[in-house]
C-alpha cells in the first residue's frame, strides 16, 4: 500500500479521460472504491514488489474465479498484467499467468498500453511498445525508464490510506512520499534495483520543495518521507532538508547510504524529528569490497558515533552467506556486531537485522546460486554467539525460496502453483533450485535492462578479486551499457 509506483500509477491512470482505476489490497478481493469483484474490471495489473508476492498473484486469481492459465483465459476474462521490480528483472516464473508485463517504470509505458487497448486490444498489438514483454509471443523487451526526473509524475494528491485494523497500517501512513532520485549507480554486486534502475536521476530541490508544499495544501500532512535508492546521495540533501525544515515539515526517510552522510545532515534529520536512522554496513570490510561496498570501518563507525551522540535508535542490516565467505569471516562478523551493539549507551536502542544474500537476475551475483547448507550453519553460529544482542536472523529457508523465486525459469509456475493446495517441503523446493554456469543462457535474457551482460561478467570476476568499479556519478563513465537505450 506503500509502494510509490502504485501510488503514481493510480493518479496518473485515473488522470485520463477514458480511463477509471481502483484498487484491490490482498487479501480483500473486492475494490475498495466500490467492492466490485476482480473478475468485473477489463484489466487487473498486479504491482509485483517481492518475490513472495507470485503466491499471492494465484490465490487472488483463483479466488476471483479468473483461470488461471492464460491459455485458460478467453476475451470475456480480464486482460492480467504485472509490473514492479521482480516484473521487470525476470517475469518467466509467473509467464503461465500473465497475459503482459511491464518493463520498467509504468508511467511511460502505461498511456501508450492502455491507448492501444482502447484501440485494439489484440496481443500482438502491444508488440510495438517499449517495456512490454508478452509470454505468448516470448518476445525480447527493452526496459523503458522515465529519462528526466521533471518529466515524472509528482503526486500532489496521494491517496491516504485508513484502516480500524493495525495490522494493514501502511508503512508510510500519514506522510507525504518526495520522490528524490530513482537509481543509483554505486554498483553494490548484490543490489537488484542499481543494476534495473541505472543511471542515477535526480528531481529538481525545486520541484520537490513546490511537490511538498501542494501535498501538504491538499491533505494536510506535515510529514515527508525522502524516497530514492540512497536518499542521502542526493546532490543537495542538506539544502534540501534545510527547506523543507524551514517551511516547518517533519522529515524521514528509509534510505541512507553511509558514505554521504554527514553530521550536519544527520543533525538537521533529528531536529526535524526523525528517530531511527538505518544504515547498511552489510557485511565485515574485507567482505564489503567483494561487493563493491568499499566503505571504510572507519567511516562506519564515525557515523555511527554520530548517531548515538544525537540519541538516534539505530537499524543496521548485514548480509551471510556472501561469495567467498568463509566461517572464519563469519566469527569476524560477531565480533564486528559486538563492537557496534557496545557503541551505544543503551542497548536496546540498537537493531541488527541479518538476511542470507539472495542472488538476483541481471546482478553480478546471478551466477552464484544459494547453498542452503552452508547458510544455515552460518545463521545457527551467529544466533548462538549474539545470543545478547538484540538481532533478528532471516529464515535460511525462506530466503532459498526467494532465490527460486528470483532466479527460476518458466517450470516454477509448477510449484507456485501447487502452494495453492499443498505445503511444500524443503526437499521439494531444493529440486527447483536454479544453477547457472557464467556461459548459460539465462531465463531473463530476453529483457534488456541496459546493463550489458559483458559487463556483469567483467563485474562477477572482480567479486574474486575486490577490485572495485568506481561511481559514475563522480568518475568517468565505464560503459555498463545502461545509458545507451535508455
Ligand atoms: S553507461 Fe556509464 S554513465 Fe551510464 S550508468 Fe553505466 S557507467 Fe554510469
Amino acid at each position: 500500500m506503500s509502494s510509490l509506483g502504485y501510488n503514481i500509477l493510480y493518479n496518473f491512470i485515473n488522470e485520463r479521460d477514458d480511463t477509471w482505476c481502483e484498487r484491490v489490497i490482498y487479501p480483500d478481493f473486492h475494490s475498495i472504491e466500490s467492492n466490485t469483484p476482480l473478475n468485473n474490471f477489463d484489466i487487473i495489473s498486479f504491482s509485483l514488489q517481492f518475490e513472495e508476492d507470485y503466491f499471492n498473484v494465484v490465490k487472488i486469481l483463483k479466488k476471483s474465479n479468473i483461470p488461471l492459465k492464460r491459455e485458460d483465459r478467453t476475451e470475456n476474462d480480464p486482460l492480467i498484467i504485472a509490473g514492479g521490480p521482480c516484473a521487470t528483472a525476470n517475469p518467466m516464473p509467473l509467464s503461465d499467468y500473465i497475459d503482459i508485463f511491464i518493463i520498467g517504470e509504468g508511467e511511460v509505458i502505461i498511456n501508450k498500453f492502455l491507448d492501444q487497448y482502447n484501440k485494439n486490444p489484440k496481443l500482438s498489438n502491444f508488440l510495438d511498445i517499449d517495456g512490454i514483454y508478452i509470454p505468448k509471443f516470448d518476445n525480447d523487451a527493452k526496459i523503458a525508464i522515465v529519462s528526466n526526473m521533471d518529466d515524472a509524475y509528482h503526486i500532489t494528491q496521494p491517496i491516504i490510506t485508513k484502516s480500524d485494523n493495525d495490522e494493514y497500517k501502511t508503512v508510510f501512513s500519514d506522510s507525504i512520499m518526495l520522490n528524490v532520485s530513482r537509481g543509483c549507480t554505486r554498483g553494490c554486486r548484490f543490489c537488484m534495483s542499481s543494476y534495473l534502475y541505472r543511471p542515477m536521476r535526480e528531481t529538481n530541490i525545486e520541484r520537490l520543495i513546490d511537490t511538498a508544499v501542494k501535498t501538504r495544501e491538499n491533505t494536510g500532512l506535515n510529514k515527508i518521507t525522502l524516497i530514492g535508492a540512497a536518499v542521502s546521495d542526493y546532490s543537495q540533501i542538506e539544502s534540501l532538508i534545510r527547506k523543507l525544515e524551514e517551511k516547518d515539515f517533519q522529515i524521514s526517510t528509509p534510505s541512507l547510504r553511509i558514505e554521504s552522510i554527514t553530521y550536519e545532515s544527520l543533525k538537521l534529520l533529528k531536529e526535524s524529528g526523525l528517530k531511527t536512522i538505518t544504515l547498511a554496513p552489510e557485511s565485515i570490510e574485507e567482505l564489503r569490497k567483494r561487493i563493491n561496498k568499499d566503505i571504510p570501518d572507519e567511516k562506519i563507525f564515525s557515523v555511527i558515533k554520530d548517531a548515538v551522540k544525537l540519541d538516534f535508535n539505530i537499524k543496521l542490516y548485514f548480509l551471510i552467506g556472501l561469495p567467498y565467505e568463509t566461517k572464519e569471516d563469519i566469527k569476524c562478523l560477531c565480533d564486528y556486531i559486538e563492537k557496534i551493539a557496545n557503541m551505544h549507551t543503551s542497548r536496546h536502542k540498537i537493531k541488527f537485522s541479518i538476511n542470507p544474500v539472495v542472488p538476483k537476475p541481471h546482478t553480478p551475483l546471478q551466477w552464484m546460486s544459494y547453498n542452503f547448507k552452508d547458510i544455515k550453519q552460518k545463521s545457527k553460529y551467529i544466533k548462538k554467539n549474539l545470543r545478547k544482542y538484540n538481532v533478528k536472523i532471516e529464515s535460511p529457508k525462506k530466503a532459498l525460496i526467494q532465490y527460486i523465486l528470483s532466479c527460476g525459469n518458466r517450470d516454477i509456475s509448477t510449484i507456485i502453483e501447487k502452494s495453492l493446495t499443498k505445503n511444500i517441503t524443503l526437499h521439494e523446493w531444493m529440486n527447483y533450485l536454479p544453477e547457472y554456469n557464467i556461459d548459460d543462457e539465462l531465463p531473463w535474457d530476453k529483457i534488456d535492462v541496459g546493463v550489458k551482460k559483458e559487463f556483469l561478467k567483467i563485474e562477477h570476476k572482480r567479486l574474486e578479486s575486490k577490485k572495485q568499479t568506481p561511481w559514475c556519478d563522480v568518475s568517468p563513465c565505464y560503459n555498463c551499457g545502461a545509458c545507451e537505450i535508455k
